[in-house]
C-alpha cells in the first residue's frame, strides 16, 4: 500500500498546482488576474503552497479509505482506478486550459456537452489536440508510471527525510496562511474536487431545467393587466462596478453619455443596490425569476420566469445575448431564451466554439438583431419585451472595446498605491466601462422617440483590490463584488404619459435594495400583477419594506471592504 498511497498522493499535489504550470507553459493568459501565474510575489506564492497543501491533504484522505479497505485485491482496484482516474482528469484540465483557458467549470462541461455529435467531437479534437497538448499529455503519462512504478522508492526516501519534508510542508502551510489572507482565502481545488462539484452540480440543475424546458406550458397566473407600455427593455451588464462609473465616482469620467441622460432628467441612477450574489451563473436565476434570496434553496419550478409573466400579459420577447450559449440544462438564462418568442445569440454563432471562453465578439454586435427585429417583428404586436445580455466588463478586459475606446491610459490612474500592472488594468476596465456607456446610449437612441423604460443592471461587480482582490468569485465575496449600477431611463413620451411613475423612480433611488427582486420593480411599473407579485418588495412602491441583504449567509453591511 506503500507504493499506491505514495504514488497518489504525489499526484494529487501535482494535479493541485496544475493551473499556474499549464497557464504559463501555455500563455493562457486569459485566467482570471494574475493569482493564477507561476509564483512571483507572497499572494501568489501563498496561493500555490495552499494548492499544494490541498492536495497533499486530499492525497492522505484517499490514502485512508484505501486503507481502510482490508480486503487486498478490493484496495489494489481502488488505487488504481483513482490513480488513472486522477491521471485522466490532469490531461483533461491541462486540455482545457491549453485550448480554452477554462479549467474544469462549469462553463466547460456545458460546452462539453453543447459538442454533441460525433463529427463534432473528431472535429473538436482534431482542432484542438495540437502537438504541444500532445507532447504534455505523454510527458504527463510518463509522469503518472515514474510514481507508480518507483513509489515504493520514494515512500523510503520520504520517510527517511521525514523532518525535511514536514519542515517544508510546514512551512508551505504558513505561507499558505499568510499569502492567502491577503488574497481573501481563494478556495483551492484539485481537478477532483472540482470534477465532482461539477457533476453535482449537473445532476441538481439539469433535472430542474430539463423539466421546465420541456415543460412548455405558461403557468403564470395574472391577477390584473393593465399593462400599456410599448417598450420594456432590460439590459443585463456583466462585471460592472459602481466603483468606477463616473456617474457613481466622479474620480473617473468614465460615464460621460449617461451623465448627459442623468442631466437631462430621462435616467436615474440608483445608488444603493447590490446583487445577490457574485457570479454570473448564480445571479441569473434570481435575476430573472420571482424566486428570491428568502425562497432560494426552495424548488425553483414553483416561480415565474419573468418572460413568461410579460408573455401572457400580452408581449412579445425578444432575447438578445453576447454571451456564450450554456446548453440549457445549464444555464437559466438560456432556458429563459427559449421562453422569448425570438432569440439571438451572437458570440456563437454556427457552432463555433474556437477560444470560446475568450468571446472577443463586442457588444455593439447586438445592435443589428436589434434593428432587425425592431424593423420586422415589432410592428406585429403593440407591446414588446428587449432582453439583452451583454458581455460588458468581463475579464480579458481589453477584449471588450475597440481600440477607438482605449481612452483610459495607466497614467491616468489615480490610485497611488498601486504597481504599474495594476494601473494599467485598472486602465482597461476603465475603458470597458467607457464602452458600456456607449453601448446603452446607443440602446437608448433607438427607443428615444417611443413610448419605453430601459432597465440597467450589472450581474455582479467588479473588485479592482480595494480589499485586496482581484476580480469576483462565487465565494469569498467582497462589498466590491456585489456594488452595482440600477438605472432605469424613460423616454420624453415616457414620462409625460406617467408622471406617477417616475415621482416613484425618484423617490427610491437611495434606498437599499438587491436585483433578486428587480422583476418585482419591472411589474410594478408594468402595471402587471401576477399571484407571485409582491409589492413590499418593489423599490418604486409606497409599501416596499427594507430587508436585510444577506449573501452567502454574511449580511451587506458585513462583508469584507
Ligand atoms: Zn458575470
Amino acid at each position: 500500500m506503500k507504493k499506491e498511497a505514495t504514488a497518489l498522493t504525489i499526484l494529487t499535489i501535482i494535479s493541485s498546482i496544475l493551473i499556474p504550470i499549464t497557464s504559463t507553459i501555455f500563455n493562457a493568459n486569459q485566467l482570471p488576474s494574475e493569482v493564477m501565474r507561476l509564483p512571483h510575489d507572497l499572494v501568489s506564492l501563498g496561493l500555490v503552497s495552499n494548492q499544494i497543501v490541498t492536495g497533499f491533504l486530499t492525497g492522505i484522505v484517499f490514502a485512508l479509505i484505501g486503507w481502510a479497505l482490508y480486503y487486498k485485491p478490493l484496495r489494489k482496484v481502488y488505487f488504481f482506478i483513482l490513480y488513472v482516474f486522477t491521471l485522466f482528469l490532469i490531461a483533461v484540465e491541462v486540455f482545457c486550459i491549453a485550448n480554452f483557458g477554462l479549467t474544469i467549470s462549469l462553463p466547460m462541461t456545458s460546452i462539453m456537452a453543447d459538442t454533441n455529435n460525433t463529427t463534432e467531437i473528431a472535429g473538436f479534437f482534431e482542432t484542438y489536440f495540437t502537438f504541444k497538448t500532445a507532447i504534455f499529455v505523454i510527458l504527463l503519462c510518463l509522469t503518472g508510471w515514474a510514481l507508480w512504478h518507483y513509489g515504493e522508492k520514494i515512500f523510503d526516501h520520504l520517510s527517511k527525510n521525514k523532518k525535511i519534508y514536514i519542515s517544508i510542508l510546514v512551512v508551505l502551510a504558513i505561507i499558505s496562511l499568510v499569502g492567502t489572507h491577503k488574497i481573501g482565502g481563494l478556495t483551492a481545488s484539485t481537478p477532483f474536487y472540482k470534477t465532482i462539484y461539477c457533476a453535482k452540480y449537473w445532476l441538481k440543475t439539469s433535472n430542474t431545467l430539463n423539466k421546465m424546458s420541456s415543460d412548455k406550458t405558461n403557468r403564470v397566473e395574472i391577477t390584473k393587466n393593465n399593462s400599456d407600455t410599448p417598450f420594456i427593455i432590460f439590459i443585463i451588464g456583466e462585471s460592472e462596478s459602481r466603483h468606477f462609473m463616473g456617474m457613481y465616482n466622479p474620480k473617473y469620467d468614465s460615464t460621460p453619455l449617461c451623465n448627459k441622460l442623468i442631466e437631462s432628467g430621462n435616467m436615474f441612477a440608483f445608488t444603493d443596490t447590490i446583487s445577490m450574489k457574485s457570479s454570473t451563473a448564480q445571479v441569473m436565476t434570481p435575476l430573472l425569476s420571482f424566486m428570491d434570496n428568502s425562497t432560494e434553496t426552495k424548488d425553483l419550478t414553483k416561480y415565474d420566469p419573468l418572460v413568461d409573466v410579460f408573455t401572457k400579459a400580452g408581449y412579445q420577447a425578444f432575447w438578445i445575448s453576447n454571451h456564450e450559449k450554456i446548453t440549457k440544462d445549464l444555464s437559466y438564462a438560456t432556458f429563459m431564451s427559449s421562453r422569448c418568442d425570438y432569440s439571438t445569440f451572437t458570440s456563437r454563432s454556427a457552432g463555433n466554439t474556437e477560444h470560446v471562453s475568450w468571446l472577443t465578439t463586442k457588444d455593439e454586435v447586438i445592435f443589428k438583431p436589434l434593428d432587425e427585429y425592431i424593423k420586422n417583428q415589432v410592428p406585429q404586436k403593440d407591446k414588446n419585451l428587449f432582453v439583452m445580455q451583454i458581455m460588458g466588463s468581463h475579464i480579458r478586459y481589453h477584449d471588450r472595446y475597440p481600440e477607438s475606446f482605449n481612452h483610459f491610459k495607466a497614467a491616468d490612474i489615480k490610485e497611488d498605491n498601486f504597481k504599474d500592472s495594476q494601473k494599467a488594468l485598472l486602465a482597461e476596465y476603465l475603458n470597458t466601462v467607457y464602452y458600456t456607456d456607449y453601448f446603452i446610449n446607443e440602446i437608448i437612441s433607438k427607443f428615444k422617440d417611443k413610448d419605453a423604460i430601459l432597465f440597467y443592471v450589472s450581474d455582479h461587480g467588479e473588485e479592482m483590490w480595494q480589499a485586496g482582490f482581484q476580480g469576483h468569485g462565487p465565494t469569498n465575496v467582497s462589498k466590491y463584488m456585489v456594488d452595482i449600477p440600477f438605472l432605469i431611463w424613460t423616454s420624453d413620451t415616457y414620462k409625460e404619459k406617467r408622471p406617477d411613475n417616475i415621482q416613484r423612480i425618484k423617490e427610491a433611488i437611495n434606498k437599499p435594495f438587491m436585483t433578486d427582486n428587480l422583476a418585482q420593480v419591472m411589474l410594478d411599473l408594468a402595471n402587471i400583477e401576477t399571484k407571485q407579485y409582491d409589492p413590499t418588495k418593489s423599490v418604486v412602491n409606497p409599501s416596499y419594506i427594507i430587508k436585510d441583504r444577506v449573501i452567502n449567509g454574511i449580511k451587506y453591511e458585513d462583508l469584507k471592504k
